[in-house]
């Protein structure tokens, strides 16, 4: 599974796993105002930057996917 970084490398800013980010192949990563500034050439090891799949989590995506009964017992201990 990918690492998420959660913090920018150059400006230290937080990245959430649903914002947008830039990383390298060694998941050097930083946010897109960064990567726009060094031309998405990774400062670390030269690599190329690409944007960062995004990861949402959360009661949405998991109520989604969840059997009726799962989400029935989930009602019921509420
Ligand atoms: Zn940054
Ligand atoms: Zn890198």
């Amino acid at each position: 599974m990918l690492t998420m970084k959660t913090k920018c490398e150059a400006c230290r800013s937080s990245l959430r796993n649903d914002s947008a980010a830039t990383i390298c192949s060694y998941v050097c990563t930083f946010c897109s105002a960064c990567a726009a500034e060094m031309d998405n050439q990774c400062p670390n090891c030269g690599g190329e930057l690409c944007a960062r799949p995004r990861r949402t989590t959360g009661a949405v995506q998991i109520s989604r996917r969840a059997p009726a009964r799962i989400l029935r017992s989930l009602r019921t201990r509420r």
